[in-house]
This record gives structure tokens, C-alpha cells and sequence, in this order.
């Protein structure tokens, strides 16, 4: 195969850019306040299409101002321009300058959105004091991690690519497991492998644990090399146009011993019940629930270290949250990953992670590789 056929990132649909700053526009009545100030990147990107490291978007109902500083004068306005966001560019390269085009977009606002989890006390104070006494300042929460987690079709092309990129690169790296390479080595070669397939990065620092390391959910891939009768925990993904996969798999190098198989079979049994119960109008907390009985069952209750997924999308980590005290409830359009496991330092660990979408009628799984333990 050439590596042109190989390009699972081509003919990506486009994205309803603008149409986020309408459904934006839509809540900031509700939130208490008449304009808001983005200062979460993310958030910044997914309203403007603007990747740069510094900004801030004012949002009004008049219209939108993104300010940056001079280094991303070109970047700021020809990305702005290609989303369609209906947003304006302000460029200035001192702090007051930008502070000024801040204060003019906020324009005579009285009541001025700030997002609460990502500003600091310092930057509050600022604020503060600019706008005083003219106008008041609003803690808000949750208005972007709302709207984000509900996917559009063009989102959802994204995640795709980025699933079908790291399936692929674990279809090509497994068969070295059984040359038992280090758990660096290994990993090294399934990021080389995501990134030759076209993702412009790996999703996250690649897990690799095997052994006693799978034990520990969340190990760094370290010299160790992988010994025959290890069970090896690999979690990844990749990055395609800002949007994360995510997937684990466990893969066995050697006769598992009965106890492993027996981690394995729950661990596959509770994974499938949680995708199963995957659909509109469940609470998050029922697929939760729905992982976690099987393995109480199987006596491993406590050997479940962790909650059970996350949403995913511009971040690795989004609503809605999966886990036993979450109170979201599902609709279309979110993605979710369900990655039950069991840790027990004696055996190794065990760990099954599936992205899956919430459609009209159910789910469907975006991350397939096998959930066979051969490499
Ligand atoms: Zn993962
Ligand atoms: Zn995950």
C-alpha cells in the first residue's frame, strides 16, 4: 500500500464554526450576563478556528473580537477568515494596547461574563478594576464544556480519522510485542506509526504498562522490557485537526495464567455492558454502574481504580464526565470513551477503552481494533 492510500485524514467535511457563536449567544441571558470574555484557548479555538498560544475572545451579541499579540497577526485573521466565525481581529503588541481593544469590544456592557475555571485571581482583579464601576463582573461555568460536547458532523469526521489513524498504527506495531521490546521502544514505535499515518501529533503521552507497570493505570512507558507471560495495558490515540482519539487495548505475550484470562473475560464482559447501555437519555452515572456491577461481581470491586470515561473531543479530557457521581445524562452527539479495568499488582493490569459516539438511536463504537490479546 502506498502511503497515499494510507491518508485517512483527506476530505474532511467542514465544521459549523459560526453556528457555535449563535448557540453561545443563545445562553448568555441565562448565564447572567450580556457579553462574555473566552479566555479558555480551547474554547477560543473552537468558536474562531485560532490555534495560537495567547488571545482572548469578547463575544457580544454584535459581533465577536479576538485579541492577540503581533505574532499572530497573519495567523489570527487568515484562520478567523476560514472558520466563517463572525468575528473581527485586534492586534496589538503591548498588554495595554490589547487591554484597550478588550475594552472597547466589551463597548458599555453592563454585566460582563467571565469564565470562572479559567481565570485567575490576578487577571479577576484586573478586570475588576477596569470595568468598575460601570459594569459588573459574572463568574460563569460550563457554557462552552456544554455546547463542545455535543459533536457536529464535521467533529465527528474528525474523530474518526483520528480513531481509524490509531487503529491502524496498533495493526502495524502489535506484531513487535512478541520480539519483546522495552515499553519505550514499544511506544516510540506506535507514535512513529500515528504519525506517518497523517495525525499531526499522538493524542497524549502514550501508555505502555507491562506487567506489574500495567497495574498502575496510568504508567509511563519506562526501560523495562516485556517479559513472556505479561499482560502489557496500551493506551493512545491521535490528533487530527485539534481533535483527540483515545483507545486501550491489552495485549498478552504468552499463555496467560488462569487468573489473567479470568481479568481479561471480565474486563471485556464489563467493557461491552457499559457500550451497551450507551444511548440518548441515559445518565452518565447508569453506564457507570452498568461496568462496574460485573466487576463486583467478580469479586474485583476494589481492583477498579478509576471512574469510567470521559467525553473527548478538543480536549483529551471534556464533558461528560463517566463516572459514579457524574450528573450529566446523555444526548447525541456527545462521544465518550468506556474503558473499565481490574489492577492487581501480582497479575498485571487489564484495561478495555472504546470511544464511542451517542447516536439518535444508540451508540456506535469509532475505535475497533481487535480485543484479542495476540499481538
Ligand atoms: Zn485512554
Ligand atoms: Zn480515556
Amino acid at each position: 500500500m502506498s502511503d497515499a492510500d494510507l491518508d485517512l485524514t483527506s476530505g474532511l467535511p467542514p465544521m459549523d464554526v459560526a453556528g457555535r457563536t449563535t448557540r453561545l449567544l443563545a445562553l448568555l441571558d441565562g448565564a447572567g450576563c450580556d457579553v462574555l470574555l473566552v479566555t479558555n484557548l480551547v474554547d477560543v479555538r473552537y468558536l474562531t478556528g485560532f490555534t495560537g498560544s495567547a488571545g482572548v475572545l469578547v463575544v457580544t451579541p454584535g459581533g465577536s473580537t479576538l485579541v492577540s499579540d503581533g505574532r499572530y497577526r497573519a495567523q489570527a485573521a487568515e484562520q478567523v477568515a476560514a472558520s466563517g466565525a463572525p468575528a473581527v481581529v485586534g492586534i496589538s503588541p503591548t498588554q495595554a494596547g490589547q487591554r484597550r481593544l478588550v475594552t472597547d469590544a466589551v463597548g458599555s456592557a453592563s454585566r460582563i461574563g467571565l469564565q470562572a475555571a479559567h481565570v485567575s485571581w490576578a487577571a479577576q482583579r484586573s478586570h475588576a478594576a477596569e470595568c468598575s464601576p460601570h459594569a459588573a463582573l459574572v463568574p460563569t461555568e460550563g457554557l462552552l464544556e456544554g455546547l463542545r460536547a455535543v459533536k457536529d458532523e464535521g467533529e465527528l469526521a474528525r474523530l474518526r480519522a483520528a480513531a481509524a489513524i490509531a487503529d491502524a498504527a496498533l495493526a502495524a506495531t502489535r506484531p513487535l510485542l512478541a520480539r519483546r521490546p522495552t515499553e519505550r521502544a514499544f511506544s516510540l514505535a506506535l507514535d512513529q506509526e500515528v504519525r506517518r499515518l497523517g495525525a499531526d501529533d499522538v493524542s497524549f503521552e502514550t501508555i505502555v504498562g507491562s506487567g506489574p507497570n500495567g497495574a498502575k493505570p496510568h504508567a509511563r512507558p519506562s526501560g523495562r522490557v516485556v517479559e513472556q507471560g505479561d499482560l502489557v495495558v496500551i493506551d493512545f490515540g491521535a490528533l487530527v485537526d485539534g481533535y483527540h482519539s483515545d483507545m486501550t487495548r491489552t495485549l498478552g505475550v504468552g499463555e496467560p495464567t488462569p487468573t489473567q484470562r479470568r481479568m481479561l473475560d471480565v474486563v471485556l464482559a464489563s467493557q461491552a455492558a457499559g457500550v451497551a447501555a450507551v444511548a440518548p437519555g441515559v445518565a452518565c452515572s447508569e453506564i457507570d454502574r452498568a461496568c462496574r456491577d460485573v466487576i463486583a461481581e467478580a469479586g474485583w470491586g476494589d481492583a477498579f481504580l478509576h471512574g469510567t470515561g470521559h467525553g473527548v473531543g478538543l480536549d483529551i479530557h471534556e464533558g461528560p464526565p463517566v463516572s459514579a457521581t457524574s450528573a450529566a445524562t446523555l444526548v447525541a452527539g456527545h462521544v465518550v470513551t468506556v474503558e473499565p479495568g481490574v489492577y492487581l499488582p501480582e497479575h498485571g493490569g487489564v484495561r478495555i477503552e472504546d470511544t464511542v459516539i451517542v447516536t439518535q438511536g444508540g451508540s456506535r463504537p469509532i475505535t475497533l481494533a481487535p480485543k484479542t490479546i495476540a499481538p
